[in-house]
């Protein structure tokens, strides 16, 4: 039985305490943390201040600060502040949102959620990051924004990308919530366009003990309407019940905003050593399979470590068969995914992205990773390969 509360990952990380190695655990991090999560979350029982208490402001605040950004707006989850983002935004009925074709579901239904029309696009080859060419090929006069995906904890290509969006007038909404503490010339992911998106799920960088997102924005008045959004379009305090718009009930919780105090301070040294766990892979496996490929000027903070080769599915079953946990990112790209209809399109549509689809996967990659653990895994794989895969 786990006791931490994390039932899907758990689930969709399969058994990994069977595993020498796993995918991700939060058991090892859980232990050192544990005195000053509890002592947060109990301060926010003992304050009564449930809902937009001062744990939230102060989170808001030091993410804020932490990105050199001038507005952080709490939200419930990393999907819900790209809806809350794009509400912000004006995005709905009419307007084309593109989106790349290699991304997490969320990128691309939070758009459509709001009546707007997404176009795909494809990735770069070596990056898996959104191609500028094929964005730019992408535009219509109806094109409004573009959701950009940091992806995997790199960056995207962002300084051709703000080109091509300030020539033709097109917001850029970031999606960063793999990317927290990544930068692009020397800037902060999330903070290179009309505001930045990120997730706190359990397997971010930047993680709380549930769900939990924010947006970062520069602009006042869209961090303003942001505020509203997130609570039923209405203020706070006096203006509680004067609804100025319509918004949803998406607000950070305050504790996992507490929760987000705790671990922040932690995230620099911990983007450092999975900076240091792909500089080991990298080593190891350079030569064998297609390694990360970072934009120029990127500086990346391996939310995920995917490397791709065609030998994919059978050197996983190798891996798994010596108890080393892999994942999957993606198995389907966003233009073929079912539940995307009738906005999907067809096999053929984005190349590059179909075949990341079949040939990538993502190796271990957390803070307590031990270098034995990652040697071990690159033992393994370079085993697959001397015997002919
Ligand atoms: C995790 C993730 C999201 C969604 O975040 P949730 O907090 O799970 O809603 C959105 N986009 C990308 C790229 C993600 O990795």
């Amino acid at each position: 039985m786990r006791r931490d509360g994390l039932g899907p990952v758990a689930i969709r990380q399969g058994n990994h305490n069977s595993m020498k190695v796993p995918f991700f655990t939060l058991d090892r991090q859980t232990h050192v943390l544990r005195d000053d999560l509890s002592r947060a979350v109990s301060e926010v029982i003992d304050s009564t201040k449930l809902i937009l208490g001062p744990a939230v402001g102060e989170a808001e605040r030091a993410v804020a600060d932490a990105l050199d950004a001038g507005h952080g707006i709490g939200v419930g989850s990393g999907t819900d502040a790209l809806l809350v983002a794009l509400m912000a935004a004006g995005i709905g009925p009419g307007a084309e949102v593109i989106v790349p074709a290699y991304s997490f579901f969320a990128t691309a239904s939070s758009p459509m959620r709001l009546g707007a029309r997404v176009r795909f696009v494809d990735v770069d080859f070596q990056t898996l990051q959104m191609d500028p060419e094929a964005f730019r090929r992408a535009i219509t006069p109806a094109t409004r924004a573009v959701i950009v995906v940091h992806l995997f904890g790199d960056c995207a290509d962002m300084l051709r990308i703000q080109t091509i969006a300030a020539d033709h007038g097109i917001l850029i909404i970031e999606d960063a919530a793999q990317s927290f503490g990544a930068r692009h010339r020397g800037r902060p992911a999330g903070t290179m366009g009309f505001c930045g998106c990120f997730s706190f799920y359990p397997t971010k960088n930047l993680a709380a003990i549930g769900d939990a997102g924010m947006i970062v924005t520069n602009d006042d008045a869209a961090a303003e309407r942001m505020r509203l959004i997130r609570a039923q379009g209405a203020g706070t305090g006096q203006a509680r019940y004067d609804h100025q718009l319509l918004g949803i009930c998406s607000r950070l919780d305050s504790i996992q905003a507490a929760a987000l105090m705790v671990r922040l301070p932690h995230v620099p040294d911990w983007n450092r050593r999975r900076q240091a766990i792909a500089a080991r892979y990298i080593d190891g496996l350079a030569g064998l399979v297609a390694l990360p490929v970072s934009a120029p000027d990127n500086d990346p903070v391996y939310n995920q470590f995917v490397i791709r080769t065609p030998e994919r599915d059978a050197l996983r079953e190798h891996l798994m068969g010596h108890g080393v946990g892999t994942e999957i990112y993606y198995p389907i790209p966003l233009h073929l995914q079912t539940g995307l209809a009738p906005m999907n399109g067809e096999v053929g549509d984005h190349p590059r992205a179909e075949e990341a689809s079949r040939t990538s996967l993502a190796l271990p990659v957390f803070p307590e990773l031990t270098d034995d653990e990652v040697d071990y895994v690159v033992g393994k794989a370079r085993e697959f390969f001397r015997s002919g895969g």
